[in-house]
């Protein structure tokens, strides 16, 4: 059994499962750019991301991972 911590609210996810099936889809924690989340951060990190990007004028991927990066490192501490 693995116990982890989520990076954005702290809260411990007790037999973490990161397992991702279409059908049977018991993951319970995301890793995103090297720190844990749980499904409920990674979401609102995500809309966050999502609503920056509406603002920019113009799609580019570069953006966008700057974008995420920045709402991620401004969201945990580590
Ligand atoms: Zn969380």
């Amino acid at each position: 059994m693995t116990t982890i911590t989520c990076d954005m609210c702290g809260k411990q996810i007790r037999e973490a499962s990161r397992h991702d099936n279409y059908f049977l889809n018991d993951r319970n924690y995301y890793t995103v750019m090297n720190r844990d989340v749980c499904p409920e951060c990674k979401e609102e990190l995500e809309n966050a991301v999502r609503e920056a990007m509406y603002s920019q004028k113009k799609y580019s991927f570069a953006t966008y991972k700057a974008t995420y990066q920045a709402a991620i490192d401004q969201n945990t501490r580590r």
